[in-house]
């Protein structure tokens, strides 16, 4: 009832909740309730959980904030929220994001863009802006997003909570509608560092419905937010802290170390020499993957599909002008009209051109034909080949890294969270948004990024702290 009425308060305002189930969370309240009351409650009873629109609940919406998924209802649970149900969490709404996860400020959307409940001039960051900003203003206890290049540890930053990319792997995808395949990661977005190793506890683990996902077990990663040990090796990259990051950040960033350092903690400088490549990588092979895996949307099997009457009437309309041109036309021109007629799309063909022109956003049309540009014959070997071989390179930068530190510290993004409108006509602008979050999805690792302190402006700002592979519970001892 607390965050129903939060939410009736001020969502109006934030725009972080896309739909609610009052009366299935009431019910489920109170069901918990009696598990409680006679000691049999799970781990998470009494957590109010808010899921981002692209993860499936089942009978529920779905709709990556996308037209071409305006209609779209689950018919099953995504296994993370089948485990969430488990263990007795309450699920309450379904969160704005950017449309199918791409984007940093939760302005590509169907639903109007998500404001930071911080400061409401601003953006709430992306692409799991909703999860974000529904967390900061207590419409929940705690949220899951999706992080393919930054979309949890961004957002978090920008609205000043808890966010956990895990490492790739350790959270089963199954009923995650795909961005890019080999970077997608789903992770809890929260107010503090134990909620988020108490959620991942529930969530982590093998899955038979997703063959990517690890079958190491589940450690007890509540005791690593409980337990705090401060003699940490803490790597310092100098490629994180140079030019482009917000001077305040960089030095309250600095003051958390000292802190850090003066409870037992060691600071070592050291290089990730090919961070620099870490967007152009991302960018080309996060395109790739997408452009393939949105060839699915063809609004014949589900999703948006254009009138087919319109289209059959249009091209029947344009069959008889062009058979009418032919018979006024001599030579070439009579050829080549004959040609124009011959090579029209049939129907089908342009009810899907129509269903996909209709259904997606202008940022999604952008990543599809750049990712079906770098995998074309002839680009191939330029882009996606090359981008593969330096996304290695980067991978094995932070190997070396991990083999002398503990975990690796850096700011989660350039700035504090911009306003609303200022970067929509300027992607590449947007894209450096994401210059020290797309490495960790790169390398397959995990990264959290906590709050570290507040701007002169007004709003908070995160730190990332970046650990090997399955090395969650090091992020969250540096994190608390
Ligand atoms: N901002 C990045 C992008 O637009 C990351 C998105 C994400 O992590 N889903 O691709």
């Amino acid at each position: 009832q607390h965050y129903i009425s939060n939410i009736e308060e001020r969502n109006a305002e934030v725009n972080a909740v896309v739909s609610i189930d009052k009366d299935g969370a009431l019910s489920r309240a109170k069901e918990i309730q009696e598990r409680i009351d006679d000691g049999t409650a799970g781990n998470l009873a009494g957590m109010v959980i808010g899921i981002k629109d692209l993860i499936c609940e089942r009978d529920k919406q779905a709709t990556c904030a996308s037209n071409i998924l305006s209609n779209f209802e689950s018919v099953y649970d995504a296994t993370v929220v089948e485990r969430l149900r488990e263990d007795d969490a309450i699920l309450l709404g379904r969160l704005n994001m950017d449309e199918f996860a791409m984007g940093s400020s939760t302005e590509n959307t169907i639903y109007g863009p998500t404001k930071n409940p911080v400061n409401t001039d601003k953006v709430a960051g992306g692409s799991s802006g909703g999860s974000a900003a529904a967390v900061a203003a207590d419409f929940c206890t705690a949220s899951l997003g999706s992080d393919t290049g930054g979309s949890i540890r961004q957002p978090a930053s920008y609205c000043g909570v808890v966010g956990l990319k895990p490492t790739y792997g350790r959270v089963s995808r199954h009923g995650l509608i795909a961005f890019a395949s080999s970077f997608d990661c789903i992770g809890p977005l929260t107010h503090s560092v134990k909620d988020a190793a108490i959620l991942l506890e529930t969530i982590a683990g093998a899955d038979p419905n997703d063959n990517t996902s690890s079958s190491r077990t589940v450690p007890n990663y509540r005791q690593f937010a409980e337990e705090p040990d401060s003699n940490i090796r803490i790597g310092v990259p100098e490629e994180y802290f140079g030019e482009g990051l917000d001077n305040e950040i960089k030095e309250g960033i600095q003051a958390k170390l000292d802190e850090l350092e003066q409870n037992g903690a060691e600071l070592v400088p050291i290089h990730l020499p090919h961070m620099k490549y870490g967007i152009a990588t991302y960018y080309i092979l996060a395109t790739a993957e997408a452009s393939s895996n949105l060839a699915r949307y063809d609004g014949i099997r589900y999703g948006h599909r254009a009138d087919i009457k319109d289209v059959e009437k249009d091209l029947k309309l344009e069959r008889e002008a062009i058979t009418e041109q032919i018979k006024q036309a001599k030579g070439d021109e009579k050829v080549e009209l004959s040609a124009k007629l011959e090579d029209m799309d049939s129907a089908l063909i342009r009810l899907y051109k129509k269903s996909r022109t209709e259904g997606f956003g202008d940022e999604v049309k952008r990543r599809i034909m750049l990712g079906t540009y770098v995998l074309s014959a002839g680009y191939y070997d330029a882009y996606y080949a090359k981008a593969q071989k330096v996304r290695r390179l980067i991978k094995e930068d932070f190997t070396k890294a991990f083999e002398d530190v503990d975990v690796i510290v850096s700011p989660t993004a350039p700035s504090t969270a911009f306003d609303l409108g200022t970067n929509q006509d300027n992607p590449v602008q947007m894209y450096l948004n994401d210059i020290y979050t797309t490495s960790a999805n790169l390398a397959g690792i995990c990264g959290l990024s906590v709050p570290a302190g507040t701007h002169s402006n007004g709003l908070p700002y995160g730190m990332q702290f970046m650990a090997d592979t399955f090395e969650e519970g090091k992020l969250f001892n540096a994190g608390r």
